[in-house]
């Protein structure tokens, strides 16, 4: 984010995220790319010590009760350590919490957010299933009533945390014969009896987040853990899409600052035919696309962060923004991380820099919670709606009559 546009309290948190980020030990890094980590608790804990989890979350639950913008410097800073490290620090108290605390009972509150938020525990979220992640309707694991319970079946996958979770929040289908939007609840659901996670996936990146598959097997959990209630999963599906995409796009900007960092400098010092290879132009000026790119991203991230916050968007708006940006900031970094290995020349290929961890991380970001291409389904039905509620305005000069032929309307066919 951007120094000159904040406040002292926001640079005293940054400055907390930065001071976090370097305790990160580079054994937790390297064993969690290698696997030998599965799952990394004391990741948590130590950051639930410092109470960086749980920016926007309010603090009578743990949190820190601040808003967008604060939540997207932090999770910039909490991406430069590990792509995979910042996941987690995302999906539980930023994405999990937020639905508990908007949609769920005191008892969730208690239960669920203030431990975790102390590091003490870890929730997953659990939308993806095996025959389809981005048509969130086609889901196929389902619950039927039993009394005042649930019971819940079906299989979830490449569900971040699946391998140490505590909680699931899972979205099965309740009333099958219902319009897709009136079809799903979401359960908080526990370790309990009939859950079994697995971690199976030979992941290119984001290693040692526990990214795994879960099954439900006849799992039986009461009604109270519905959040907002039977049948209206569409609502906290919705109200997730912020944190998932506004967070992702944040957090992939921090991944890849380092990249640019030791690009940057290696290509100060590295000679060639006599001279520092910057000053060759194919180098110096991809940096400088880099470099560029890198700032267009934190204005995206940063403009969508005050818009959220300023409450003055409306939620079409507010998606296309999101989606936007999470499209523009995914893309962007996966250029600057292409360009940065580039640059290095052989030794950027090799693990004697982390630039090829860095590039097999960010590739999932325009993956992951909705692909690039669903966004830009997204950004398309927003932006022809919003056009035309403009039209309607008149709100601006209208400028199609401003050309010689305007008047031509037997040129101007439209079927
Ligand atoms: C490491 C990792 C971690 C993940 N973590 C989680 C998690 O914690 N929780 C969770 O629930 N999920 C998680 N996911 C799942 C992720 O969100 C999905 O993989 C993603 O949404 C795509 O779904 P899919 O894999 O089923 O691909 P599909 O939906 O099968 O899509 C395949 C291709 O078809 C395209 N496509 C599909 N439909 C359309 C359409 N209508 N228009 C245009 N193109 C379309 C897609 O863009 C994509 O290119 C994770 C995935 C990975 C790899």
């Amino acid at each position: 984010m951007f120094d000159f546009t904040m406040s002292e309290e926001q640079i005293k948190l940054r400055d907390e995220a930065r001071e976090f980020t370097k305790w990160v030990p580079r054994e937790m890094i390297l064993a969690m790319d290698a696997e030998e980590i599965q799952f990394p608790r004391e990741y948590l804990t130590e950051c639930g010590k410092r109470n960086l989890l749980g920016i926007r979350i309010p603090k009578e639950y743990g949190g820190r009760g601040l808003g967008w913008v604060e939540d997207t410097l932090v999770a910039e800073e909490i991406g430069v350590a590990s792509y995979s490290l910042a996941c987690i620090w995302g999906v539980g108290a930023d994405i999990v919490c937020e639905a508990i605390v908007k949609y769920g009972s005191e008892e969730l509150k208690q239960s669920i957010v203030v431990p975790l938020l102390k590091g003490e525990t870890f929730a997953a979220e659990c939308l993806t299933e095996p025959r389809g992640g981005s048509d969130f309707f086609g889901a196929t694991t389902k619950a039927r009533r039993d009394g005042s319970d649930w019971i819940i079946s079906g299989q979830k996958r490449f569900i971040v945390g699946a391998e140490g979770a505590d909680w699931f929040m899972v979205y099965a289908v309740t009333d099958p014969g219902a319009p897709p939007h009136k079809r799903m609840t979401c359960f908080m659901v526990p370790r309990t009896k009939g859950v079994e996670s697995k971690y199976i996936y030979g992941l290119m990146g984001v290693r040692g987040g526990g990214a795994g598959r879960l099954l439900l097997d006849e799992v039986r959990v009461p009604e109270r853990y519905a959040l907002n209630g039977v049948n209206n999963g569409f609502e906290v599906f919705m109200t997730n899409m912020i944190p998932e995409r506004l967070g992702t796009a944040a957090m992939t900007i921090g991944s890849v600052r380092p990249a640019l960092e030791i690009a940057t400098s290696y290509t100060s010092r590295r000679k060639a035919f006599g001279q520092p290879i910057m000053n060759f132009q194919a180098v110096g000026f991809k940096v400088a696309d880099c470099a560029m790119t890198m700032d267009a991203m934190r204005s995206m991230a940063y403009t969508t962060a005050l818009a959220i916050d300023s409450g003055k968007a409306d939620a079409g708006r507010i998606r296309r923004m999101v989606s936007q940006t999470k499209k523009f900031i995914t893309e962007g970094a996966w250029q600057v991380a292409n360009n940065c290995m580039q640059v290095m020349g052989g030794i950027g290929y090799t693990n004697v820099f982390p630039i090829e961890r860095i590039l097999r991380d960010i590739r999932l970001s325009m993956i992951w919670v909705g692909t690039n291409e669903i966004m830009q389904q997204i950004i398309q039905t927003e932006w022809y709606k919003e056009h035309a509620r403009n039209m309607k305005t008149n709100a601006t000069r209208d400028v199609e009559p401003d050309a010689v032929s305007a008047h031509e309307t037997d040129e101007k066919v439209y079927e």
